[in-house]
């Protein structure tokens, strides 16, 4: 799947709008609603991108390599305007509103359309909100308005009235393309994808976002207790005992990471190209009780281990075998 493509659980949307192009029957203002997750965002800007392509495929996503396509990429297609909230927590205000008013004016540079996106539309104030009204009801020349909310309650009525609603819905039984796409992203989580699914409210990036903050907590919590082991308080047989209940594919993912990064750091002292560069301090504290001998034998023993797991060696006895190697300074 290319930048351009929209999500697999997106495609029944996105084909129904290709279709009303294809009939010259495209709204001119669209409201994409739905809850956060769903990849609203990321549709709005494959559909920009579509109506701005000099020779779209066969699709309807744009070709991403016409003069056109290569403008959008660089973030300078005159013909493209983007209205967001000029800082984290404000609103878009009716100065921007009247921008877009004078933009959506003027003629088309390339010929194609001209795409105003406004995101997320229920910060519009209730001044700009107003003021947008007439342009919703009738932009000038080809100009189409992509608005997105994942609180479409939030808007004034009149604003919701004139756009034509094209609804994300929670992604609770995924279809094939789908589950695939959400299966390989997840990795060695792939068998929780179902549930993962019903805990985010069926929102797919949503489930993305949560297993990248849990892994981020579980790293700096292992090197914790890997600090504690080294300092004699906590044992090489309990703290394998602990980690087994963690998940052992994250565990031993997570562990090849740490040491990696301490690999990285005897050699080069470069934070740039640590995987884990917020956990610096405590891998450099770390790193500097062993040689680099038994850190690149370690990492060897993790990844053999990795190859090892779909087979009969218990997931603790792998652990164990790991840490008492670090803890007697010999693999
Ligand atoms: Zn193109």
């Amino acid at each position: 799947m290319s930048d351009w493509q929209v999500y697999p659980w997106q495609i029944g949307l996105w084909q129904g709008l290709q279709q009303r192009r294809s009939r010259g029957q495209l709204p001119h203002a669209l409201l994409l609603s739905g809850t956060l997750g769903m990849g609203k965002q990321h549709f709005a800007d494959c559909l920009a991108h579509a109506l701005l392509c000099e020779s779209p495929l066969a699709d309807g996503h744009a070709c991403g390599q016409c003069r056109s396509c290569l403008l959008q990429q660089a973030g300078n297609h005159p013909d493209y305007l983007l209205v967001a909230p000029e800082e984290e927590g404000k609103g878009i205000g009716i100065a921007q509103i009247r921008a877009l008013i004078e933009f959506q004016s003027l003629k088309s540079q390339y010929g194609t359309a001209r795409v105003i996106q406004i995101q997320p539309a229920d910060r519009l104030n209730p001044a700009a909100a107003n003021a947008l009204l007439k342009t919703l009801e009738e932009p000038a020349g080809d100009t189409v308005l992509i608005l997105s909310t994942a609180r479409p309650a939030s808007l004034l009525p009149t604003v919701r009235s004139r756009c034509q609603q094209l609804l994300f819905r929670p992604l609770l039984s995924p279809d094939p393309a789908s589950r695939q796409w959400l299966a390989e992203r997840l990795g060695p989580q792939a068998g929780e994808l179902d549930a993962l699914l019903q805990a985010s409210g069926g929102a797919p990036l949503r489930v993305l976002s949560m297993i990248e903050g849990e892994e981020l907590s579980q790293r700096a919590q292992i090197l914790s207790d890997w600090q504690a082991m080294e300092q004699g308080r906590e044992s090489p047989l309990k703290l394998a005992e602990r980690w087994e209940q963690l998940g052992i594919h994250q565990v031993m993912h997570s562990l090849y990471g740490l040491i990696a990064d301490m690999i990285q750091l005897k050699l080069l002292s470069d934070a740039a190209r640590l995987a884990n560069p917020a956990l610096r301090g405590n891998l450099q504290a770390l790193a500097e009780q062993v040689d680099l001998g038994l850190l690149d034998a370690l990492l060897l023993r993790v990844q053999e281990r990795i190859g090892l797991l779909q087979g009969q060696v218990k997931p603790q006895v792998i652990l164990e075998e790991i840490l008492l190697a670090w803890k007697q300074r010999r693999v």
